[in-house]
């Protein structure tokens, strides 16, 4: 079965906005989590952008040829990691044009290198989507909602971790960072946070199963509050019984079961017979005889006569 993450990825790599400032916020995100710069001959400039999901490398590709002529290669490996899946490289083979489009996402500035403060690319809310989707695209994963719910993203780049943690701040998202090993984790733990964030990102389809998931969790905590809350009222029952049970048996050692009015000492009698039953049963045995308010009427009255015996507040 495919991971909750490269259902939500491969849903969101044919997400793409329409414009050109949403694209290039996109790709600046997608750039500073899979990207490194190469260095050609005549020191041009070139980029490499590694994934493994080949919907992912499609995407980059297409966003880089929509706007620029630039000579591009795709170059598939077998990952070094355990899993052994394959690795795709999208290569911008380096050419002077390549300093166009680092200007266009807002990496080359005329003043400069910007090491991850993308900002300036982002004032609108569209592009501010934009990148966060090709944040979470090129280093985020998404726990399947039946488990622990987590969303996170994950880079070395301190910079740009600071952006996309203000930028979520921007949208509200109680944003969680913390550092592991050399790199900087972003997350959210809260389920609403997540549908929201994803939704923001652009997932429709995988949202469905989210949202059913989170639903059905919702019920099933419901019901345990619910028999919780069945369990507290049966202990506070089984507790008043035994109460009771306390004070007929002063009652009977002071006064004497036999000497005080009738319908309290059968009231007492049935009490001392079943003395875990809950009300609702002491009224059945009594076969009509006695209404529910009835019954708990003498039980009351059969409690106020032991506390005015000797010693009697107990308990
Ligand atoms: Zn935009």
């Amino acid at each position: 079965m495919a991971s909750y993450s490269s259902e939500v990825k491969n849903e969101l790599t044919r997400v793409t906005g329409d414009d050109f400032c949403c694209q290039a916020a996109e790709l600046a995100a997608l750039f500073r989590m899979g990207g490194a710069m190469s260095i050609g001959g005549q020191m041009q400039l070139g980029i490499n952008f590694v994934t493994e999901n080949a919907a992912l490398a499609r995407k980059v590709l297409n966003l880089i040829k929509g706007k620029f002529e630039l000579k591009t290669e795709v170059m598939v490996s077998r990952s070094r990691r355990l899993k052994k899946n394959n690795r795709y490289m999208i290569k911008v083979v380096p050419a002077p044009e390549v300093v166009d489009l680092l200007a266009a996402l807002g990496i080359m500035r005329a003043d400069g290198w910007n090491d991850g403060d993308d900002t300036a690319i982002c004032e609108e809310e569209c592009c501010k989507r934009a990148y966060l989707r090709g944040a979470f695209l090129g280093g985020g994963s998404v726990n399947r909602p039946e488990g622990e719910y987590h969303l996170e993203m994950v880079t070395e780049n301190r910079l740009f971790a600071t952006t996309i943690v203000t930028m979520m701040e921007g949208f509200g998202f109680p944003v969680g960072q913390t550092e592991r090993k050399k790199d900087c984790m972003i997350y959210l733990k809260d389920g609403d946070a997540i549908m929201r964030f994803l939704r923001l990102i652009g997932v429709e389809e995988a949202m469905q199963s989210f949202e059913q998931v989170r639903l059905v969790k919702s019920v099933r905590n419901k019901v345990n509050r619910l028999v919780n809350c069945e369990t507290a009222n049966l202990n506070k029952t089984v507790m008043a019984a035994s109460r009771q049970v306390a004070h007929i048996k002063r009652i009977d050692q002071y006064i004497g079961l036999e000497n005080i009015a009738p319908n309290l000492r059968e009231a007492a009698r049935l009490r001392l017979a079943h003395p875990e039953a809950p009300l609702q049963e002491l009224v059945d045995l009594m076969e009509g005889r006695v209404s529910k308010s009835g019954m708990n009427h003498r039980l009351r009255k059969l409690e106020k006569l032991a506390e005015e015996l000797p010693g009697g507040d107990i308990n």
